[in-house]
């Protein structure tokens, strides 16, 4: 599904006017920078986010709203078949598939969500129902999905009872259960889509099917606002991906945010926020975190742990799968960069 490092590297590195070739083999200590005042402007997670983000543009370019480009850009995510995205994503432990995403708009400072939902094709659309239509934030399970259906959101049966009676009894039969499996760089990704529209304002979204195998119940980063998702209309906005608990922790993308309006372009506010967490948890920089963002300037960036990660950005003149900064322990801090 992912393009390896070494391609995505050299597919983009020469499609980037002026970007500067990255070392082949070492993370992207430096890379290439979008330029400001591009608008409007789409980032999101992943090589497969560069689809996302051009159904945004076009949804756009239509007249259509900031709200409903970021909707119907997840929409081609959770449609694709996607391993970690919409019902084609792995099942927990139990062999259901429960999802989650969420939305803002920047105007307004309004965000809506839902958390292990269970059979519903566009997880976004309940979001941003919750987000026009009820006055919650957030809802979860067998709630997220009755509400879905009284909305009319297409649905397919997840056969929820039967596998969650079949893992209880396999569980109870068993002396010892399977492990959970550790999260690795196959079992879990997310679609984290970002707008800045023509007129300046920000929204962003969120979907994912989170960690495969993960117990049931369990909710990631990913619906969580401030911490899958974050956006400030005054400042910028920022997504994540990588392994949730890493991340909701410490509420990585607010933390990206914050780090702009402190004045940092969006890479660097994204490297810091590494660098904070990193700093701070145990597994210093072994986190699988990563972050995009982009700011209310036009101009976009992201980082993440490792080798970091590839991300889309797109314009009415382009559409680019670029490698982020990777941020490792000799990564060295943002010009300026205060420690926090
Ligand atoms: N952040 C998601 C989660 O932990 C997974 C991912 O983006 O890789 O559920």
């Amino acid at each position: 599904m992912k393009l390896s490092r070494r391609r995505f590297v050299a597919s983009t590195a020469l499609a980037v006017a002026g970007a500067t070739a990255l070392p082949a083999g070492r993370g992207a200590e430096r890379a290439p920078r979008t330029k400001a005042g591009e608008r409007p402007l789409i980032v999101s997670t992943w090589d497969f986010g560069r689809a996302a983000n051009d159904a945004a543009l076009q949804v756009l370019l239509a007249g259509g709203t900031i709200l409903d480009a970021v909707e119907q850009g997840i929409w081609v995510t959770e449609s694709a078949g996607n391993p970690s995205v919409g019902l084609s994503g792995g099942p927990n432990a139990a062999g259901v598939v429960q999802l989650d995403a969420c939305i803002m708009s920047g105007p307004g400072h309004r965000a809506g969500s839902v958390a292990a939902l269970e059979g519903i094709r566009h997880p976004i659309s309940a979001a941003r129902r919750v987000m026009e239509k009820t006055p919650h934030v957030m809802l979860v399970g067998e709630g997220a999905r009755m509400f879905a259906l009284e909305e009319g959101l297409e649905s397919v049966d997840p056969h929820s009872e039967e596998r969650y009676e079949a893992w209880r009894q396999k569980r109870a039969a068993t002396k010892r259960p399977a492990p959970l499996p550790a999260a690795n760089r196959k079992n879990h990704d997310t679609i984290a889509l970002l707008v800045l529209a023509a007129d300046g304002n920000l929204a962003g979204g969120c979907s994912t099917s989170g960690l495969s195998g993960k117990l049931p119940g369990r909710v990631g980063d990913s619906p969580i606002i401030g911490s899958g998702l974050y956006v400030d209309n005054d400042v910028g906005a920022a997504g994540a991906t990588g392994l949730g608990e890493n991340i909701m922790r410490y509420c990585g993308s607010f933390l990206v945010v914050e780090f702009m309006r402190r004045g940092l372009p969006p890479d660097e506010a994204c490297r810091e926020t590494i660098r904070r967490i990193a700093r701070q948890d145990p597994k210093g920089f072994d986190l699988s975190i990563n972050f995009v963002a982009l700011d209310k300037h036009g101009r976009s960036g992201a980082a993440g742990t490792g080798a970091g990660f590839p991300f889309a950005v797109t314009t009415r003149t382009r559409s680019l799968v670029l490698p982020s900064l990777a941020v490792g322990p000799r990564t060295p801090a943002a010009g300026g960069a205060k420690r926090q």
